[in-house]
């Protein structure tokens, strides 16, 4: 137990620094008041001498109640004027390591604004700048590119024009005939209107069930006390101008690494059985298209006939205008009826078209 020897402040004459053995102030004589604040300066070296050990391990002053004088734990009577010792004591307190007092202010929390210091606020500056310019540069690099990307795109989707002339017209039209059709089919349900042929057990899905053990090892790593230290927690200010260390224990740890076994589940794949059915059922399913197509400016649907069992599924039509355009090019038109209807052979038209193939009229007809 380390003892040093703490200072304090006259508060009569206002002399700083008084070692902490004298009871009087040593310049104006007041002696140490009741309450005094003890502290312990940085560079307080340890006590060796005997006779300040004993003062300092005797417990805490005492103040006399008639004169005021600070008088040692083992005096029974006061050496200024005799009075018997009374209970007022200097207080004995105990500090952490972080709050032990080094002057005889007391502490005051720094509040308001924290300043950074000069040479970390340039660095900051310059970083955030060197920033900006990156971003800047980046900025450049994804303005080139997206010009870049207009610019094909522009090449590949800018129309040019060519000038053609009508060739022909086409015409087709399409009925779609389904029939009744008994089919056999199978599935885990017979769904409504399927007649029962048969059913089996078969395999629907796989379940993951544990085959077994095996037994395996691994390490592990564990915490594991190994016992207690004493260590230096903060200084005890004894009441009679000397300061011990404050000693406190905590537990000592060791990581620890040993083998340890284990059982790991080995999976198989077990199959789920269910009822599988087949049946009979009857579907629509298409039979046929029935086509009518031409060149003429009479389209017509196909004419045919329902047999028993039959229906028509659904129509569709296709109408096309062809264009011959100069060096032996042609194009091709699909449009909708209506529009397909006022073109007729001979007639010169405007077309537009992009480097992908995509034809356009490029009038109003
Ligand atoms: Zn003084
Ligand atoms: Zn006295």
């Amino acid at each position: 137990m380390a003892i040093q020897e703490g200072r304090w402040d006259c508060s009569t004459c206002g002399t700083k620094g008084i070692l902490g053995r004298y009871r009087e102030c040593d310049n104006c004589g007041a002696p140490r008041p009741e309450g005094v604040r003890f502290y312990l300066p940085e560079n307080a070296s340890e006590v060796m001498n005997a006779e300040q050990l004993a003062i300092a391990k005797a417990g805490a002053d005492w103040i006399c109640e008639y004169c005021g004088a600070s008088n040692r734990a083992k005096e029974e009577n006061c050496v200024e004027c005799g009075a018997p010792k009374s209970k007022v004591t200097q207080a004995v307190k105990e500090y952490s390591s972080s709050n032990v007092p080094r002057s005889a202010a007391t502490p005051v929390m720094s509040s308001g604004p924290s300043t950074i210091p000069t040479s970390i606020a340039r660095s900051r500056t310059s970083q955030s700048k060197g920033k900006g310019k990156g971003y800047r540069w980046w900025l450049g690099m994804v303005a080139i590119a997206a010009s870049g990307i207009v610019g094909i795109t522009l090449f590949f989707t800018l129309p040019m024009t060519v000038e053609a002339t009508v060739s022909g017209l086409s015409w087709e039209r399409k009925v779609t005939i389904e029939r009744l059709t008994t089919l056999t089919e199978s599935d885990w349900s017979v769904p409504a209107g399927g007649r029962l042929l048969s059913q089996q057990q078969e395999i629907r899905s796989y379940e993951k069930v544990i085959d077994r053990y095996e037994t395996k090892t691994r390490q592990v790593s564990e915490k594991v006390k190994v016992g207690t230290e004493t260590y230096t927690c903060g200084k005890r200010d004894l009441g009679n101008g000397f300061f011990e260390d404050k000693k406190c224990t905590r537990n000592v740890y060791q990581t620890k690494t040993r083998t340890e076994t284990y059982e790991d589940p080995v999976y198989r794949e077990e199959p789920v059985y269910d009822t599988k059915y087949t049946y009979q059922i009857d579907r629509w399913v298409r039979d046929r298209v029935e086509v009518a197509s031409g060149g003429t400016k009479q389209p017509y649907w196909p004419e045919f006939a329902l047999g028993a069992n039959e229906r028509e599924a659904r129509r569709s039509q296709t109408y096309q205008v062809f264009f011959a355009g100069q060096k032996g090019k042609s194009y091709t038109l699909k449009l909708d009826p209506g529009l397909w209807n006022t073109f007729d052979p001979g007639e010169s038209h405007t077309l537009k078209i992009n480097r992908m193939g995509g034809v356009k009229l490029a009038e109003n007809h």
